[in-house]
């Protein structure tokens, strides 16, 4: 099955098998490329903001190229000043501003690590998180290790494995299948959030 290098606007699917309910499914892959290239064509360019964008996008503004650029936005490879100016970060930027999470619920899983009783979902988090913003397997390894160590994680006890690299080493199919961070790590916040209370 291809692989695409940008992902489904709405589910973040990045070959033909979309999420149930995601409003592009069916929609040719050669569109979606197109949305993002355009965006990302414009921006190259220069910063500006989102009238100008849409009046210099090559091709017709539509609903996906809307969600191509709001995708863009929430996976923070374009940052929006207040004034409103679009700005595509570059390459080493993204990946030194999101490789460290700012924001809820990343931020608190980075911070605070894992605790008993939310290891599965915050190692999946961590892993989807980087696999996301662009981080080789190797890298990602790296990290995901350094931040079970870094954080106490691995010292707070509850896992099954003997180290925290055969740990991560165990869940590389979480970063192969690009699955979506969110949901884990939101459950994951919760118990972090309850264990320091
Ligand atoms: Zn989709």
């Amino acid at each position: 099955m291809p692989h695409f290098d940008y992902p489904c606007p709405d589910c973040r699917a990045t070959t033909s098998l979309h999420d149930a309910d995601c409003r592009f499914e069916g929609t040719p892959w050669v569109e979606v490329e197109r949305a993002y290239v355009d965006i990302v064509s414009v921006l190259t360019g220069g910063p500006c903001d989102e009238e100008t964008l849409r009046q210099e996008a090559p091709g017709e503004w539509g609903p996906l190229q809307q969600a191509a650029l709001d995708r863009l936005t929430r996976d923070e490879r374009v940052s929006e000043a207040n004034s409103g100016v679009l700005r595509l970060l570059t390459a080493e930027e993204f990946r030194e501003e999101v490789s460290e999470p700012t924001r809820e619920p990343m931020r608190t899983l980075y911070l605070k690590g894992s605790v008993p009783g939310c290891h599965d979902n915050a190692v999946f988090a961590m892993i989807a998180w980087y696999e996301m913003v662009g981080l080789s397997w190797p890298e990602t390894r790296e990290n995901v290790v350094n931040w079970l160590r870094e954080t106490g994680a691995w010292d707070r006890g509850g896992f099954e494995e003997t180290t925290p690299q055969e740990l991560v080493e165990k869940k590389r199919h979480v970063y192969e299948a690009g699955y979506g961070w969110k949901e884990k790590a939101t459950a994951a916040k919760r118990v972090i959030d309850r264990y320091h209370a």
